[in-house]
């Protein structure tokens, strides 16, 4: 090995260093990598990394360090690097491995394209990737425009070129070994991911614990070396000189006391081009004192000039000013008294999609200045006891609420109900393709219908329309319209006035109609024909109600169930008439249901499992009082009890009738004001709006996926919608509040929730695109963001308004100072019959003395102190949970108390040691300490019948716990990952307790 090479060796291991990867997994993989050369922008701040590595790292690896390097220069340089990988050697395993990453990384993919290879595990034959399409032109497609940019980002991480190929593969059937080894290795993913991220959130924890004893701000020597002070990479220093500004990373520091009285400091620092030596003398006692923070770990900016130092026999520098680099903290820059409130902020308990701790938060938003700051988390309550001490400690007030999953009781299948005898009407079959998904902002770009009579298509209407805009490659793929087909087509306007003469006053009938006639209707009042009076059928709620077994709904499930053909689907003329063969088909079913008129079709809505069938929209719920704060967890109880279906939710009716004390906000884009001003119209928002107490919106950041989906055509169309909304407010009174929808604290945690959503594949909507960027907003990076509603309206929606809500909640206490135990009835009569029951049962009828006496003392304080009911519910927590295969353990005061065992709570039997006979139930004790636990007392046979007795008992080294002032059962369930949601789940189900169950579930690989 050269000198250079294993110079470079060591400096990847000063770099691992410094970016914390020290544990043993990495330093494996890492061995023989190597820093090749740095190139350094100056005026850019860029840095560009070569490295050398032996072989491909695994893609968890990869990803954390490279993770760690853009956080660890973020605050010194804009990093980047390339691979260059010795051994290029690739397994089909490798790729698989690295494919979602990569897939992630491509820029502005469609998603419908995105989703495919999303979804799927290439096949992988040399270095050729065979991926599966569902037709000719997907497959065009991916080759064309995908497959160079994907074996580029293959490459960067060190592959070999590799060439995509495609196959057309309609029978998805084929890919279900595939799909079984893409939901293992996404559980795989997942865990990792976890790991990975409590590690590095350790790291960091401790970092800034170590901090504790340094001074608040950077370190300083001597004098500011100015931002523009000429920066010399140590590569160049190769002589000796008077005067020259080095930056780097302190890998090595000392400190001497010489026999003059003086300090000698000496540190090392690198930035990785080359390395160099720094000593300083200091010049007094103040010198020496400040000479003992420089530590290694810090990255330094230090002038001084160049000697050959005959000691050491190398180029030393000679200190003269030190400075350090620490990344800037956010401040709020607002005046007093003029600091916005947070209103929706998710912690960690948001399952899956939040990383920055509940104290971190509060203490920030305290830190700031500002008075109150909300929790958000989605459906549940679990961050208010840690935010209740965050709040205390840091002397600011918490609003406590959840971002809930609401949904309407029942979705109509007929609008504009009519008492028309449904067996001799005639109806307008009818399908529309559009410029994208918004009424307001998008255009019809075509409008089929065929007209039904009498069980027969009788007439069809046709047209294209002109949007006068070009299509998005999304539309042209779903529907195979392209520009040249709408370019001379007529006017919408047109085509709209010429369907409506045809119509005539027919029933309108459209697979999920809420959409085709919000089309319809905009572009009708457009033209002064208003919105249409006609009857309408949704044929997707109609077929939700005849076949509800169905696992969907879709057009084509339904024709395929229904025997109709659907040829071309997406194209609207085949879907309109496909559409009138199955409402044919469906009329039919419906008369021998009973439905015979219009008006009868909306009679069965909300029966059944309504709430599973509504698309559930975020609202936020803020407990505006103590009351408000118990009719928050009444809903939080009964979304997961009774209308669990993929998420909890909450049926418009039930939190109508819990909704007393509690303030409602509109929440995200998932909510159904913005979702409505959208994608409907004004008239809509409004009426939806008037259910809430107050609106928010938030920075267009966080809608930014919005656009990347083409849900929102542009930055324009999204102020507009913003815009909408703050006009809502002021016309219905309604405060419209700015709040972040904080996912973490700063934006370079960004990468930490990145990792966690990633882990979740395909599973996860939030994979579908970019992630918008959440921090915790100060109050001017907040007025910052609605710079375009004009500086007063800003400050109003931003400071004004969010003070007036947060104002409007009382101070409310979540944990109570008094313990109020749950009351279950008979509770007390129960433990004692199955204490006694079980004690009987192994030690006999006739109960030793020492075993009764002991069972005695522990009832009656258990029972006079209330904690019956809370061993019962142990009892059955841990019973239900044994029976579902859940491994319980048990830990704490619970060793200690012998009703426990008795009750099956623990296995733990805290009696002196003993033995005692499974048959004739005879027992020995030992309380005299000449045994320490049963389980060192030798085998032994029982004298009267022969077999051998069990060996009991472990004097518990906890004092039994008959003193209760306070009893805590910590059980711990331990599940796998998948699990974590499910377990909770299945205990509160099966406790039948109203109360609330704290259970910490430990995770098992
Ligand atoms: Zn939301
Ligand atoms: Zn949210």
């Amino acid at each position: 090995m050269t000198d250079l090479s294993s110079k470079k060796k060591e400096s990847f291991q000063v770099l691992l260093q410094q970016l914390q990867l020290t544990e043993d997994a990495m330093v494996e993989h890492f061995r023989d990598a190597l820093i090749d050369r740095v190139v350094v922008e100056k005026k850019q701040k860029k840095w560009h990394f070569f490295f050398q590595f032996e072989r491909i790292i695994p893609c968890s690896l990869m990803s954390r360090f490279t993770t760690q390097l853009d956080r660890s220069f973020s605050h010194i340089a804009n990093v980047t690097s390339t691979f260059n990988v010795l051994d290029q050697s690739v397994t089909e395993e490798l790729i698989h491995d690295y494919w979602k990453h990569c897939v992630q990384e491509i820029d502005g993919m469609a998603p419908p394209l995105l989703k495919l290879l999303n979804e799927q595990l290439p096949k992988v034959q040399g270095h050729k990737v065979v991926l599966n399409v569902r037709n000719e032109t997907e497959g065009m497609a991916i080759k064309n425009k995908y497959s160079g940019i994907l074996a580029d980002i293959f490459q960067t991480y060190g592959f070999p070129i590799l060439t995509i190929d495609t196959v057309v593969n309609q029978d998805s059937s084929a890919n279900n070994d595939y799909e079984e080894f893409r939901k293992a290795k996404e559980k795989e993913d997942q865990e990792r991911a976890l790991m990975a991220m409590v590690e590095m959130q350790k790291k960091e924890a401790e970092k800034d614990q170590g901090d504790a004893g340094v001074p608040d701000g950077p370190v300083s020597i001597g004098l500011t070396i100015k931002d523009d002070a000429d920066l010399r990479r140590l590569e160049e220093i190769v002589d000796e000189e008077r005067r020259v500004t080095v930056e780097g990373y302190v890998f090595h520091a000392e400190t001497k006391e010489l026999r003059s009285g003086r300090t000698l400091l000496t540190f090392k620092i690198t930035d990785y081009t080359s390395s160099i030596m720094v000593k300083m003398f200091s010049r007094d006692k103040e010198d020496a004192a400040i000479f003992n923070v420089i530590k290694k770990g810090m990255w330094l900016k230090v002038r001084g000039s160049v000697q050959n130092d005959t000691f050491v026999r190398d180029l030393v520098m000679i200190g003269n000013d030190v400075n350090e680099i620490r990344p800037k903290l956010r401040k709020d820059k607002a005046r007093e008294g003029e600091k916005r409130v947070e209103l929706h902020l998710h912690t960690p308990m948001s399952q899956m999609d939040a990383v920055s701790s509940v104290s971190d938060l509060v203490s920030q938003a305290a830190k700031w200045g500002h008075k109150a700051v909300a929790i958000t988390d989605h459906a549940v309550a679990q961050s208010f006891p840690e935010a209740f001490g965050a709040g205390k400690k840091n002397d600011i007030k918490i609003l406590y609420g959840v971002e809930a999953n609401l949904v309407d009781d029942g979705v109509p299948i007929a609008y504009n109900s009519a008492h028309r005898l449904l067996a001799d009407d005639t109806y307008i079959v009818f399908d529309v393709e559009t410029t994208g998904l918004s009424a307001v902002y998008d255009t019809i770009i075509e409008l089929a219908a065929v007209k039904v009579q009498n069980g027969d298509i009788v007439d069809r209407f046709e047209s294209f329309a002109n949007p006068h805009r070009r299509l998005s490659s999304t539309i042209i793929e779903l529907t195979g319209i392209t520009d040249d087909m709408v370019e001379n087509a007529p006017e919408v306007d047109d085509v709209l006035r010429e369907f409506h003469e045809w119509i005539g006053d027919a029933i309108l009938v459209a697979h999920n109609a809420s959409f085709d006639m919000g089309f319809l209707n905009t572009g009708c009042k457009k033209i002064g024909i208003g919105k249409l009076p006609n009857p309408v059928i949704d044929t997707l709620e109609l077929g939700r109600l005849l076949f509800p077994d169905m696992k969907n709904h879709r057009l084509n499930t339904l024709a395929k169930k229904l025997d109709v053909e659907l040829t071309q689907h997406h194209r609207a003329i085949y879907d309109a008439e496909a559409t009138g063969y199955i409402l044919i088909k469906m009329l039919k079913e419906a008369a021998e249901k009973g439905i015979e008129y219009h008006d009868q079709m909306n009679d069965y809505m909300g029966q059944g499992n309504a709430y599973k069938r509504a698309r559930p929209h975020h609202i936020t719920l803020l407990a505006q009082t103590e009351a408000g704060l118990k009719n928050l967890f009444k809903l939080v109880s009964i979304s997961h009890l009774n209308y669990f279906y993929r998420v909890p939710r909450i049926p418009r009716s039930v939190l109508q009738k819990y909704r007393e004390g509690i303030l409602v906000g509109s929440a995200c884009d998932k909510g159904e004001v913005f979702e409505t001003m959208m994608q409907k119209s004004m008239e809509e928002a409004e009426e939806a709006a008037q259910f809430y107490d107050y609106l928010e919106v938030m920075p267009k950041p966080v809608y930014s996926h919005l656009i990347e989906l083409e849900l929102v055509r542009d930055e324009r169309s999204l102020e507009n919608i913003i815009t909408n909304i703050v006009k809502l407010g002021e016309k219905l009174n309604l405060p419209v509040v700015a709040t972040g929808n904080v996912h973490y604290l700063n934006p370079n945690d960004k990468i930490y929730r990145k990792i966690l959503v990633n882990s979740q594949g395909g599973a996860n909507p939030l994979n579908r695109h970019r992630l918008p960027d959440v921090h915790f907003r100060t109050t001017d990076e907040m007025l910052d963001e609605f710079s375009f509603l004009g500086k007063e309206k800003a400050k109003e929606i931003v400071v004004t308004n969010s003070n007036k809500v947060a104002d409007m909640i009382d101070v409310i206490k979540p944990i109570k100072d008094d313990l109020y135990t749950p009351k279950i009835d008979g509770a007390d009569e129960e433990m004692r019959n199955m204490s006694y029951g079980m004690a009987r049962s192994i030690y006999g009828d006739e109960l030793p003395e020492i075993v009764e006496a002991r069972l005695e003392k522990e009832l009656k304080s258990i029972i006079d102190n209330g904690f019956a009911v809370i061993y019962l519910i142990s009892h059955k927590l841990v019973k239900k949970s044994l029976n579902d295969g859940y491994l319980v353990g048990s830990r704490g005061s619970v060793g200690s108390s012998f009703v426990a065992t008795m009750t099956e709570i623990t296995e733990v039997n805290p009696l002196p040691p003993h033995y005692v006979c499974s048959k004739c139930k005879k027992s020995e004790f030992f309380d005299d300490g000449s045994v320490g636990s049963g389980f060192d007392l030798p085998d032994k046979d029982c004298q009267t019948v022969g077999s051998a007795t069990r060996k009991m008992g472990m004097i518990s080294r906890l004092k039994p716990s008959l003193a209760l002032k306070e009893i805590r059962f910590r059980i711990l369930i331990s599940t796998s990952p998948e699990n974590i949601s499910h377990v909770p789940m299945t205990i509160q189900k099966s406790c039948s307790v109203k109360t609330m169950c704290i259970v910490r579930v430990q995770l098992v690989p």
